[in-house]
């Protein structure tokens, strides 16, 4: 039996991968689950899919977790170092989807012990790609995309080689806002940037599509996990979501990937792999369909797209300060206290200071390295938001 253990199953991407592991029972043992704030939900995913250990990220949430898991046999624990202790169970197959930085150092530890990491936490590549693929060779461990769009990327290259690669296209829908004006995307409420058309996912992640900042980190990921350099890299607004990444090769052929907007596929592809299961997922019908539709994406409205730009065009620890700020102006945004466009205005200038300070370009040599450039993006960012300096 596989051993699997998903790390933010109370989430969005944790609650789709349990219904998966569920409809397999007898397949898999449970090693590990881990949730945050949402304790009882944690408990009670524990409880039946009698994981061996639940973790939750908060100390002071332990209490609650034991009492919940009382009489269940499954064991209790909370804490950044319990979460890395976690993850360094031995386990066959470990979905790192923990929504921020905060899902970097447990990625890491599966990848020590040569666990294959299935990866919906883009913060790891956008933050660290270099060290997380480096770590993953040392311990020759492999890590599965399960970002859409990378999925998507990864299924066109199978069988393919990358020096015939010539582009990857990889698709946005343009979230809620895709035809607002610039005045009206800077009175953009919390409750509009909150709502996907086309796809359901955390809270975060949908706020970050409104911005186009998720599409932003996903250039950064296609840069990072496939190697492929920026200017080959291209992203197209595709309303209808069912495209979900092209690739073109060196003779023109352009290989696009279609499915439902339903996250099921790229994580059950990932926890088949290489094999291809039966998944719950609907199939399309293209003559109900009718019509595909593509646009360029605004990079005026957008300032995300151009900013992923300059953060591969410096490379070395921009994605990490990339990804700290742009997480301080997400909260900042969430609690009210700037407005939907000033998380771009944040994330520029927080990188415009970090970019003058020398070394930024060059390659971080540690996650400890990451973890301190992310922690001084993050201070920066929070104090131009205190003082208004955004
Ligand atoms: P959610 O916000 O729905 O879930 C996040 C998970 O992380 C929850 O289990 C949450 O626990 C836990 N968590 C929150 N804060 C912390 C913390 N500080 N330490 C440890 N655990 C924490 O996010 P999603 O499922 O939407 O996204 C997860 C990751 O996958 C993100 O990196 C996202 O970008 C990526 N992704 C998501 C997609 C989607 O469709 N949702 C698509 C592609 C990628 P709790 O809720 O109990 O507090």
């Amino acid at each position: 039996m596989r051993r699997v253990s998903v790390f933010g199953s109370t989430g969005s991407i944790g609650v789709n991968t349990l219904d998966l592991l569920v409809r397999a029972q007898g397949e898999f043992q449970v090693v590990v689950l881990t949730g945050g704030r949402n304790v009882d939900l944690l408990a009670s995913q524990a409880r039946e899919l009698r994981a061996e250990v639940a973790v939750t990220a908060y100390d002071d949430a332990l209490p609650a977790l034991r009492a919940a898991l009382h009489g269940s046999g499954v064991e209790a624990a909370a804490g950044t170092a319990a979460l890395i202790e976690a993850a360094e169970r031995p386990a066959d197959w470990v979905m790192s989807a923990i929504v921020g930085a905060a899902g970097l150092a447990p990625g890491f530890a599966a990848l020590r012990h040569g666990t294959t990491l299935a990866l919906a936490n883009k913060e790891s590549l956008v933050a660290a790609g270099p060290l997380l693929l480096a770590e993953a060779r040392r311990h020759g461990a492999r890590i599965l995309p399960v970002d859409s769009e990378h999925s998507a990327v990864f299924q066109a290259l199978t069988g393919e080689r990358i020096e015939e690669v010539e582009r990857v296209i990889i698709t946005a829908s343009g979230g809620p806002f895709r035809d607002w004006t610039l005045a009206q995307l800077e009175r953009a409420t919390l409750a509009e940037a909150s709502t996907h058309p086309n796809w359901a996912m955390g809270q975060r992640i949908t706020i970050d599509s409104a911005s186009m900042f998720n599409k932003a980190m996903e250039l950064i990921e296609t840069r990072e996990f496939f190697g492929i350099a920026p200017e080959k890299i291209d992203t197209v607004v595709h309303p209808e979501s069912l495209v979900h990444a092209l690739v073109g090769f060196q003779d023109g052929a352009l290989m696009a990937h279609l499915g439902a907007p339903d996250m099921r596929h790229a994580i059950g592809y990932a926890l088949n792999w290489p094999a291809r299961r039966d998944l719950p997922v609907a199939r399309l019908d293209l003559a109900a369909i009718g019509r595909l539709t593509f646009q360029a994406p605004d990079p005026v409205r957008f300032p995300a797209l151009r900013l992923a730009r300059e953060v591969m065009a410096i490379g070395g620890s921009a994605g990490a300060v990339f990804n700290a700020a742009k997480e301080v102006a997400l909260d900042g945004f969430i609690a009210g206290r700037i407005g939907f466009m000033d998380m771009g205005r944040l994330v520029e200038s927080v990188l415009s200071d970090m970019s003058s300070r020398q070394g930024l370009g060059t390659a971080p040599a540690s996650l400890d390295n990451v973890l301190a450039t992310d922690a001084e993006a993050r201070a920066l960012g929070r104090e131009r938001i205190s003082t208004g300096r955004i």
